[in-house]
This record gives C-alpha cells, structure tokens and sequence, in this order.
C-alpha cells in the first residue's frame, strides 16, 4: 500500500462495501481504500463461484465469521448458529443468491417514522431499479432495472414439482403472481436470482472487480480492522491487522459496512454506543448512543420436508459419486446440477387477515436437505424428497448485540429472543399450518410420500412451537443493530440523510444494520438498494427522483 490517507476508508468489502467502493471510485479525484478481513474471492475458489455448492461455505472459517447466539430463552436455550461471509463480497459471496426486493409496503413503513420519508416505496424503488439488470422482463417494464450491474436470472422452476407446488398453491385459495418483484409481491412465482450463465454473481463480482483497475482504488484482503481512530468527536480514521502487524490509516470519511454484526461492535468498542456497554468492559464512553446494538432482527425458518414418490427430484445429485462428474459439467459448460443454487421458486402469502401485506415467504426446492447438508432418514431410505422453507417475515421480536470484550477479535454477545413475543408464536403455528396446507393438497398428491419433517407427531399447536423452538434455524438476515432515523429519535444511530453518525462527524455507517426494520423476504436486495443510495447521499449528489409507480396491495391498487 503506498498512501497512508484516503478520502474514504470502507471497513468491509462485502455486499454494500463493494457497492459504495464501486460508486465512491468513480470520481476518480476521490481516493478509495476498501480494507476486508477475509480472503480473496478467487475465481478459482468452487465453493464461491458455484451456485450449487452454497453449503460448503457456511461453517466453514475460511469463508465464515462462525457466530453463534447467546442461549436463546424460547429456544430450549439453543445456542443458533449465524454464518456471515468472511471474504471480498461478503455474505453475497457465500449466500443463496435469492434476490428479493421486500414488499413495497416494507418501505413505506420506514418512511412513516418520523424523519425517514426519504426512505419511502418511493424514494427506494430507484435505486432498486438502478442496480438490477433484470432479464426476465423488457425494457417496457418500467418497475424493473435493465442496465444495472446485478443480472438477475429468473426461475427457470422447470423440474416438474415447481409446476406442482405453485398449482397446490392456488389449490389452496394462494394466487399466483408475475414477478414477486414486480407490481404485486403476494403471490407464488419463480424466483430472481444472482446467479449468471451458471455463476455466483456477487457484489464482488458485479460491482468491485470491474473496476479493481482504478487507480484512485485501493482493496486489501485479510486485513481486519481493529479500531475507529477518533480525535475528540471526529472520527480520522481506522487501525488493523494485516499479515500479523498493526497499521494505521487516515481517512476523511470512515464508512462501516462490516454488517451488522461487526459494525455496531466497532462502534462500541470506540465508545459510540450504550454507555453502559462500554463502561461494562472498561471503555470510556465517547457519545451515549442507545441503539448501537439494539433492534436487533432477523427471520427464523423451518424446513417442512416430504419424501418424494416419482424420481424427479434433484436428491440423487447429492451422491458424492456424481459429484466429480457435476463439477466436471460445470467447469466445462457452467451447466447441469451445479449451475444452480436450487432455490428457483416460492412465494409470499398472508397467513391471516389482519396483517396489511405478506407475513410468510416459501422457498420451494425440489429437494429435500438442511442447509449442513443433512437428509432426513425417510428421504435418504427413499431417494427422493422435496421442501419448503417456511417462517414469519416480520417477527416484533427484537434482540441485542453488546461486546464483552475490548478484544476485537472476540465475538460480541448475540440475543436475539427469536419467539419471544404473542405474535411471534402464532404466527409460527400459522405458517406451518399455511405450508402443510399446500404441500397437502392435490396437485401434490402424486408426487407425495409423506411428511418426514416435522412429521405427523407434530399437529397441536404446542407441539408445532416446541418443534420449531428444536428445530428451527435462522434464515441469516441479522440486521438493523445501527439503525437510521433523526436526531431527536433517541434509538436512532444513523441520519438517513447522510449516513453519518448521530455525534461523530467523519463516520458513517452503510449495510444491514442501518435499517428500522427487516423488510419481509431475504435482504440481500435491500442491502445494495440501500448501498446505492447511500453512495449518493455520501458524495452529496441530489438523489435520484422518487418514482410514481403503483404497486399492489390486497386492500386495492396502492400509489405511493
Ligand atoms: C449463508 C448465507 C445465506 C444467505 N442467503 C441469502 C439469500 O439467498 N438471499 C438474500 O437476499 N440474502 C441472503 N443472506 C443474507 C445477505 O447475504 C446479507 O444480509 C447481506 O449480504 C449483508 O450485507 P452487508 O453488506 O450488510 O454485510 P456482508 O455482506 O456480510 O459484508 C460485511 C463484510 O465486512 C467484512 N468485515 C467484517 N468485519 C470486518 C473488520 N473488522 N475489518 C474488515 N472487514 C470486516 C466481512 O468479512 C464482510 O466481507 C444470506 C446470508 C448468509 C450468511
């Protein structure tokens, strides 16, 4: 590294790090240092590059930070764990490349708090559109982007039991929809995905490595920063560790996109956060920022798994025998089993009447395997099995993340009382309930051999929430831990308007954790929306203007 001073320093190459990288840099009088403790995304690296090996990295510490939750209280005290990605493209280098928007409806709801209305349907929906480039539809569909960096592939779902389930699913009073992320998210629909001519398309790849060129750009992997450098209120820039020596940098911004785990840690550990959290561990408080840490969400999910009776599913690709041969095809041609992460279809339903849009998102695999790569021992005796992916979109249950360290090494504490609340639960029961429905009905029939997870022990509603409370894993969208809102909200860390700080000047903070609340599908999109702006609002640019699109809501046509 030849300079020792940038304009800008991003703590964190990953999903929105490479996004605001690539953006920054393309002023080319601004110098960008991107500093990200994970290795390298080699194009070389399998478990990266091919989307059907997504298991391989999670729990895996070259690839994986490897959290795990505190005991959690309405869980048996099951200890969750939490994969998030350790290397350039974060998390979107080691995720399930599903790319959804969320509900319009999502936004609309960060923008009705109180100093927030810039990050309305409205105001979002550019952004979406400015970073997507979306296949599946024309030019003449104006809710989609069609020349941004992320190619989004659609679908395809051709594998006989997509057909099934999204006919069980209008069988069961569920509609169908064209593009989730289009006009109307309710609805079942083959999915959007990052995935491209076979490949991962990360946030690395999409955003960072076209422009790793650029002489103002500086990225360094495997360099893990250990402290915000602050002089009074101001923060000047960072240190960290790099092949086992401690450096130092200035900056004449900071951006935190660690994620949000790692980013309200560094804030605490420099004293921005609870007073009380620094006090605990011996640091002296710098400004008493309440919500570094708090609001911590997150969606929880259940796999309900059926053996399948016709031998059309994709279970006997998991024989380690075929494997040679699949990752020989995928090499060769970037086709067959490996070229896909699987996760080609669902959808988004309400799993009661009060609820203003949809509370339950459904991923369907014609397949049947937990995310560590088990088989139930019904499908592994039949061969053949499928499942869907089931959980409440927008749990009220909130949790807290809070260091116990001033080692910056060491994990924070993470509470994240997942069923904790009334409307946690019954809504658990609700959308297994909605999910053994569809798989029940005729269009399945066919093709079903039986429930073999949970099973049909499992029926009452107690037994439902004591099996999910064994059973249940996270759907790996931990988020809005700094979250954005106005000075005078005293939970609020981050001003929607810039990004920066409540009380620092010289920092900001871009990913996961700047959001209120988690929207209702996987958030991956959400976090290179929010990337995108936030890149503007950093450089001071006008924000792109907001948009007049209608969108559906099941109440009528909504405008925003
Ligand atoms: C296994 C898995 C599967 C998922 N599947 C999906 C999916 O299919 N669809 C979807 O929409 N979402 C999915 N998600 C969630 C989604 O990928 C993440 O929410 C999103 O990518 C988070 O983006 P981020 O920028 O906030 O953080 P990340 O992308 O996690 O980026 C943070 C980066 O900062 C680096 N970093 C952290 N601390 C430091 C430090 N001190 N110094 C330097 N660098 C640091 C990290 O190594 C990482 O590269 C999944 C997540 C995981 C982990």
């Amino acid at each position: 590294m030849s300079r020792t001073s940038y304009d800008y320093v991003i703590v964190g190459g990953g999903s929105a790090g490479c996004a605001v990288a690539a953006r920054l840099s393309a002023d080319g009088d601004r110098t960008v240092l991107v500093l990200e403790a994970g290795r390298s995304d080699f194009p070389w690296d399998l478990f990266i590059q091919m989307p059907a090996a997504l298991t391989f990295p999670s729990g895996n510490r070259f690839y994986d930070w490897q959290y795990e939750s505190e005991p959690e209280p309405y869980m048996n005290g099951r200890r969750i764990a939490h994969a998030r990605g350790k290397v350039l493209g974060g998390s979107s280098s080691i995720n399930g490349m599903i790319f959804q928007r969320g509900n319009p409806l999502d936004y609309q709801r960060w923008g009705a708090d109180a100093g927030m209305q810039s990050w309305d349907w409205a105001h979002c929906l550019p952004y979406f559109k400015r970073m997507e480039n979306c296949l599946a539809t024309g030019s003449d569909d104006t809710l989609r982007g069609h020349s941004g960096p992320l190619v989004l592939e659609r679908g395809p779902a051709k594998n006989p039991l997509f057909g099934a389930f999204f006919q069980a699913a209008t069988e069961a009073g569920y509609p169908l929809t064209d593009d989730v992320n289009g006009f109307r998210q309710e609805g079942f629909a083959p999915f959007d995905r990052n995935v491209h001519r076979g490949q991962r398309l990360s946030a690395s790849r999409a955003y960072l490595r076209p422009v790793m060129s650029r002489p103002n750009l500086t990225v360094l992997t495997r360099a893990m920063v250990t402290g915000i450098t602050l002089s009074g209120t101001r923060a000047t820039g960072v240190s960290y560790r790099r092949n086992g020596r401690t450096h130092t940098v200035s900056a004449g911004e900071v951006i935190l996109s660690g994620g949000a785990m790692n980013s309200p840690q560094l804030l605490q550990l420099a004293g921005i956060g609870p007073a009380e959290v620094s006090t605990s561990v011996g640091i002296a408080p710098v400004v008493d920022l309440p919500g570094v840490g708090a609001n911590l969400q997150d969606h929880l999910e259940v796999y309900i798994q059926h053996c399948c009776t016709q031998p059309v599913t994709m279970q006997p690709y998991l024989a380690k025998w075929r494997m040679p041969f699949i990752g020989l095809e995928w090499l060769l041609a970037r086709k067959g089993p490996a070229a896909t992460n699987h996760f080609e279809g669902g959808g988004f339903a309400r799993s009661n009447e009060d609820v203003d849009y949809p509370n339950l998102m459904f991923h369907f695999l014609p397949i049947a395997v937990r995310y560590d790569g088990t088989v139930t021992e019904g499908v592994a005796n039949t061969g053949h099995g499928y499942q869907v992916h089931i959980g409440p979109m927008y749990s009220d249950a909130r949790g807290t993340l809070k260091i116990t360290s001033t080692d910056p090494t060491k994990h924070p504490a993470l509470q994240f009382n997942y069923l904790s609340t009334e409307q946690d639960r019954r809504e658990w029961v609700e959308a297994v309930r909605v999910a053994r429905d569809i798989l029940r009905q005729p269009a399945l029939a066919p093709f079903d051999g039986g429930e073999t997870s949970p099973g049909p022990e499992v029926e009452t509603d107690q037994e439902i929430l004591d099996w999910v409370a064994e059973d249940a894993e996270t759907a790996l969208h931990p988020s809005c831990t700094a979250k954005m809102g106005p000075a005078s909200d005293p939970m609020a860390v981050v001003d929607p308007e810039t990004m920066r700080v409540h009380g620092i000047d010289g920092l900001r903070v871009v990913d996961a954790s700047v959001m209120p609340y988690v929207p209702n599908g996987n958030i991956y999109a959400p976090v290179m929306m929010l990337a995108e702006k936030a890149a503007d609002l950093i450089m001071g640019r006008t924000p792109l203007a907001p948009s007049a699109e209608p969108f559906y809501t099941h109440r009528g046509t909504a405008v925003p």
